[in-house]
Order: C-alpha cells, then sequence, then structure tokens
C-alpha cells in the first residue's frame, strides 16, 4: 500500500497480486450505484435525523458512510441533494452543509492546482518543521500512548476510512505534537483512504495545519485527552480499536496513565507531552508570522 513507482507491467502485476494477497487490505464495501443506493436509503431512514447531534460521536457510526461511493462516482451528490429536496431542519442543513465542504475543496484545487501539496497560505511559509521517524511510524501504527489518536489511525489501517472527527484529531497530533509538515499525514492518509480524494484530503489537512482557507485557525491546538472525553464520552470508540485498554471503564480510557492497571495489557507510554508540544507550536507560529 506504499506509494509505489510502478514501473513495468510485470511489476505491476506483482505489486496487485501482493496486495490482493496481503492480510492488512481492509474490506471494500458492495460496489456500484445500487449499493451507493441502497446505504444512502439506510442513512436516511435510520440515522439522518440525528445527524446534526451524532456526526461528532465516532463510537456511534451514524454518518452516511457515503464518502467512498461519492469518491469514485457511485453516486453524485446532486442526486443526495435532489432527494433531500423539500426537507428542512438543523440535520439535513448540517448534512448538506458537509457536501457543499467537498464541493467548495475541489473547487479550489481547480482554481488553485499547486495547492495540492503546497501550503495555500503564504502566511506560515517560514515554519520550522521537524522530521521524527520514530514517532511519525507511532503515529501510522497508532502507537503513540494517547488512546483516541491511536484508536483513529488503527481504525484506518483496518477499514480504509476514519470518522471525520477522528481525522481532525489525528491531523493535528501530527502537525502540532509532532511538528511534521502536514503533506507527510496527507500522503499516509491519501494512501489508505477508501474516500481519499486530492482536493478534500489535502484541503482539510491545510485547514487543521492553519496553512488553508481557513482564517486564523494556527493557534487551534487539539488536546487529544479533551476531545477523546469530549467525543467519545463512555471510552466506547476507543476500547472497540484499541484492545490494550478494553479493561478501563467509561471515559477513564482516555487517561490510561492515571490508573494502576492503565498499561497493564501492553498499552505504550506517550511519545511527547501534549502540554509541552502545544507550547512549542505556538511558539513556532508565533515566530513564522513574526
Ligand atoms: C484530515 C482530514 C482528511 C480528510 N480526507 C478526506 C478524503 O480524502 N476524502 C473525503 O471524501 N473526505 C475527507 N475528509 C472529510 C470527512 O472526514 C469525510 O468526508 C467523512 O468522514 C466521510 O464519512 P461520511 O461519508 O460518513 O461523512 P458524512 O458526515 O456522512 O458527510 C457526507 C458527505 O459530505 C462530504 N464531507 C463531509 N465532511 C467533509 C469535509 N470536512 N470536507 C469535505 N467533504 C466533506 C463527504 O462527501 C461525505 O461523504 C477529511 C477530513 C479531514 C479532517
Amino acid at each position: 500500500m506504499a506509494p509505489t513507482d510502478l514501473g513495468r507491467d510485470a511489476d505491476a502485476d506483482r505489486l496487485v497480486e501482493e496486495a490482493l494477497a496481503a492480510d492488512d487490505v481492509p474490506q471494500l464495501p458492495p460496489a456500484g450505484e445500487r449499493a451507493a443506493l441502497a446505504r444512502w436509503g439506510e442513512f436516511v431512514a435510520d440515522d439522518l435525523a440525528g445527524y446534526e447531534r451524532g456526526r461528532d460521536r465516532p463510537a456511534e457510526e451514524s454518518t452516511s458512510f457515503m464518502s467512498a461511493y461519492i469518491k469514485v462516482g457511485a453516486v453524485h451528490p446532486r442526486t443526495l441533494l435532489a432527494d433531500l429536496a423539500g426537507q428542512g431542519g438543523a440535520s439535513v442543513e448540517r448534512f448538506v452543509g458537509e457536501l457543499a465542504w467537498r464541493e467548495f475543496y475541489a473547487d479550489v484545487l481547480h482554481h488553485r492546482p499547486r495547492t495540492g501539496w503546497a501550503d495555500l497560505r503564504q502566511e506560515l511559509a517560514g515554519l520550522r518543521y521537524d522530521d521524527p521517524e520514530d514517532a511519525i511510524e507511532a503515529w501510522q501504527q497508532g502507537r503513540t500512548g494517547y488512546p483516541i489518536v491511536d484508536a483513529g489511525m488503527r481504525q484506518l489501517l483496518a477499514t480504509g476510512w476514519m470518522h471525520n472527527r477522528v481525522r481532525m484529531i489525528t491531523a493535528s497530533f501530527l502537525t502540532k505534537d509532532l511538528h511534521v509538515w502536514w503533506p507527510v499525514g496527507a500522503r499516509w492518509f491519501l494512501d489508505r483512504l477508501l474516500d481519499g480524494d486530492l482536493a478534500s484530503n489535502n484541503h482539510n489537512w491545510q485547514w487543521v495545519a492553519g496553512t488553508g482557507t481557513d482564517a486564523a485557525p494556527y493557534f487551534r491546538v487539539f488536546n487529544p485527552v479533551l476531545q477523546g472525553e469530549k467525543f467519545d464520552p463512555r471510552g466506547e470508540y476507543v476500547r472497540r480499536w484499541v484492545p490494550e485498554l478494553a479493561h478501563l471503564p467509561g471515559k477513564a480510557v482516555h487517561q490510561p496513565w492515571d490508573h494502576e492497571d492503565g498499561y497493564a495489557h501492553g498499552y505504550p507510554r506517550r511519545i511527547v507531552d501534549h502540554a509541552e508540544e502545544r507550547k512549542e507550536a505556538l511558539a513556532r507560529y508565533k515566530a513564522a508570522r513574526g
């Protein structure tokens, strides 16, 4: 699954065979327009009414899961919008707004193609980055010692999808706790997401990193513990993806360091101190902005 120069056809065939034989390839959802519309029907019947409340709760899995279908063109967003015509309310409006974000980022990339892999805004052009190989690998494999970050990264590896809230948390951790340049994380996501899309992925990464279309988010540093407690209040999402913490009840799962048996089942210690790295990130942003 690593980025690869396919080279000759024989190499390409071998790589495809290896990829199909690998046991870490996520299971794909049923393919095609009929499957996409069936999934859409389920979402509208079961979860759309509660979307505004449930969309930020990764344990509930109550978002539409339409992103891969939209990405590959199995269904057009206009088909979904047409289906919602005449319906109002906070949940429908929010859902339509999320589809609009996708269109917005596609439009930004169309007009400014170089922003696919380069900062849209130049204010942070002088920002100092690190290249901590071991820490990047810990992030990729879900072994940072921060439970919600690790849960998200493991969900990505296992399924090829990650909940939106957790995409934001994991991206913030890489860029602001590890001080890594956003394209490093964007590349990792793009190679693994079933919905991987240059515009949506890389501009969301820039939104988190503070180099994108957003006005002034450079000081927004997600606290992985508070985010976990707020959006996974019963700890169910973390316990689902991090079995080493399954013995910790409720929201205790977000701070294993506070519990005598927190590390009893081999969960890794924190690779950085969030409070320290937050200060460091803000100092670097301040220096870059002059
Ligand atoms: C760092 C990061 C990387 C991301 N990479 C991608 C990506 O490669 N491809 C991708 O489709 N989305 C990406 N997103 C946006 C979002 O996380 C996914 O679209 C969403 O999680 C897909 O699940 P869903 O279909 O159940 O979403 P729902 O909540 O049901 O949303 C409905 C649809 O709206 C669109 N959408 C929702 N949120 C966003 C958003 N923030 N930006 C753009 N479109 C959105 C998608 O098409 C999605 O299918 C990324 C977000 C972040 C923070």
